[in-house]
């Protein structure tokens, strides 16, 4: 098969490991940069151009999209889809998962354990925010950050309001979530691909820290998870409409709690505590499913 790496680096860990997963099955990968794609969206023949070449046909296309590039990253993305090809997630749902409050309702709806969690932008009323969550301690979130930056535990009614008027004042969008105390510095990554958790790695933060990012000098392990953490993992995958995620959840006391659902997740951490070849299992996801014009959510904002 032709398959397109949508990213921006070939020397980036997981697009190096999905172009060594393609060659050993004896596929043809291409690695193309979204950013430097240009389309012809009118014609009646669709074309994606880049470096001056008319891009070929694609079976299937793994979009590796950095937050930063959604927009036109999936913009490129879609481009494909109307050509046909097999997207390995659809441009929707990258969209839609890249939009915290849009996924937390949307798994909310379908009744995913999530952490308590309020939205704001410019409460006028503190108090009554903080209230609905359950009080302090909490943790406020601003919702562009990534690698843990920007997420505050407030251990005190009183810092709570500070960091709240503090993020307020930088006209910031944040997340205000009960703090699930008994996760004790740790939380989980499944792996899904298809209806599977394929592997699973447990992290867990650095003492006197509570964020677990591996970015943050958290530390990684192979873990066994339980058959409700397995099922809640597959489900967020499902209701996000992702063939392929990294599920992260929270042990609390009452179950498995998604935090974030990943649609590009990274493969290093997870390849390396677990000894799994995650890449290979991507690509034999693909052959098995790859069909012409088989992009479901075509259309649907
Ligand atoms: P980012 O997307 O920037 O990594 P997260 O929302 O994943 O931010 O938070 C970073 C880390 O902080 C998580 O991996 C987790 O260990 C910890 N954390 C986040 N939210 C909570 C919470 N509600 N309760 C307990 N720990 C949390």
């Amino acid at each position: 098969m032709k398959i397109a790496i949508l990213s921006r680096n070939r020397k980036l860990y997981s697009t190096r490991r999905l172009i060594e997963a393609c060659e050993q099955r004896g596929h043809e990968p291409m690695v193309i940069d979204a950013l430097r794609t240009y389309m012809d969206v009118v014609s009646s023949k669709p074309e994606a151009h880049f470096k001056g070449e008319v891009l070929p046909y694609f079976d299937a296309i793994i979009p590796r999209i950095g937050a930063s590039i959604t927009f036109y990253g999936t913009a490129v993305l879609r481009q494909f889809e109307v050509m046909g090809s097999f997207p390995l997630n659809e441009s929707v749902a990258i969209s839609r998962s890249r939009d915290k409050l849009r996924s937390l309702q949307l798994l909310s709806r379908k009744g995913v354990g999530l952490p308590n969690t309020g939205f704001a932008n410019s409460p006028d009323d503190i108090q009554d925010l903080l209230k609905m969550v359950g009080g302090a301690p909490l943790v406020v979130k601003l919702l562009e950050g990534t690698q843990g930056i920007g997420v505050v535990l407030a251990e005190t009614k009183k810092a709570a309001e500070s960091v709240i008027e503090a993020f307020m004042g930088l006209k910031a969008n944040i997340l205000v979530q009960e703090y699930i105390k008994e996760a004790s510095g740790a939380d989980i990554r499944c792996l899904v691909i298809g209806k599977k958790v394929v592997a699973a790695m447990k992290r867990q933060a650095q003492p006197g820290e509570f964020r677990s990012n591996l970015h943050r000098g958290g530390s990684a392990e192979i873990i066994k998870i339980s058959p409700a953490e397995r099922a809640t993992a597959v489900k967020a995958a499902k209701v996000m409409g992702l063939n392929v995620a990294g599920v992260d959840l929270l042990r609390s006391a009452r179950g498995p709690l998604v935090m974030e659902v990943n649609s590009s997740p990274g493969l290093r951490g997870i390849e390396e505590a677990t000894g799994k070849d995650i890449a290979s299992m991507i690509i034999e996801f693909i052959e098995k499913t790859a069909k012409p014009h088989k992009t479901r959510t075509k259309g649907k904002g």
